[in-house]
């Protein structure tokens, strides 16, 4: 598993000659197998601290490590960011799982046999050869889940993944998120501005506070959580 160190990192934006204070400097801890929720209303920096997580984004002070290496860009340390959900329209959800795969040069059998093992985790048996239109979003969403873990990251960045869906569906995607964690102990940071997601969620809450971004709690939930 991959543990990750934030060390004084904080984010000051450039606008119109004025300089926008997006992120206090931030010290967190995250370890190997964690399942964290950033909290907080929007414009708090959250998104903002995921992206140089991911190293999509620089900091402007302060520096990320990956166990114990700093992460120099993206797609270093199988870092993952899953931002939104779009499927490939061209590609069925078999193709679409397969995808990262493919570029990863991973020969055809292989691929298929890993597909169909992340289909088969996300319940979509049966829809292998179903397109993007004939999903509903919750099935879309569970593809492009699949299609995320398919490539194995170590670490699982989601930024409001479930935020067009309704709350039923949504429900029903935290039970399946829940599960994958525990049954592939990766390390999750998921952000979102609904405090009933975070608490459903994670077992430890970081709560932001906007102007300027900063980190104001962090708190750890602790219910015994079924873990295999
Ligand atoms: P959140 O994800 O919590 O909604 P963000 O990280 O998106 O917050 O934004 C934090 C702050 O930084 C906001 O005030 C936002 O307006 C500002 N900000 C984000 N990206 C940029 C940018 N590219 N240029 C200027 N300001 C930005
Ligand atoms: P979700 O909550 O994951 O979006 P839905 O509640 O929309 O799923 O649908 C429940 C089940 O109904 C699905 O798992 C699937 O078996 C079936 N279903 C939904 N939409 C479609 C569709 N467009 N084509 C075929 N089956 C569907």
């Amino acid at each position: 598993g991959t543990s990750l160190r934030i060390e004084g990192v904080s984010k000051t934006f450039e606008s119109n000659g004025r300089q926008v204070e997006a992120l206090r400097p931030v010290d967190l801890k995250i370890a190997s197998g964690e399942f964290v929720c950033f909290l907080g209303p929007s414009g708090c920096g959250k998104s903002t601290l995921l992206s140089i997580i991911a190293g999509l984004e620089s900091a402007s002070s302060g520096t990320v490590f990956a166990n114990d290496r700093a992460v120099s860009g993206p797609g270093t340390d199988r870092i993952l960011l899953f931002q939104e959900a779009a499927l490939f329209p061209w590609l069925d959800v078999q193709k679409n799982v397969e995808f990262g795969l493919r570029q990863a040069g991973i020969p055809a059998r292989k691929r298929a046999e890993i597909a169909h093992k992340f289909i088969e985790l996300v319940h979509l048996k049966g829809f292998e050869r179903s397109y993007s239109h004939q999903l509903s979003g919750g099935m879309r969403q569970r593809a492009a889940i699949a299609r995320a873990l398919a490539i194995d990251p170590e670490v699982l960045l989601m930024d409001e993944p479930f935020g067009a869906l309704d709350a039923f569906t949504r429900d029903r995607l935290h039970s399946e998120l829940e599960s994958i964690w525990s049954s592939t102990q990766k390390t999750i940071l998921f952000v979102t501005h609904n405090v009933r997601e975070a608490v459903a969620l994670g077992d430890r809450v970081v709560v932001f506070a906007p102007r300027p971004g900063r980190i104001v709690r962090d708190f750890r939930i602790d219910l015994p959580r079924p873990r295999s």
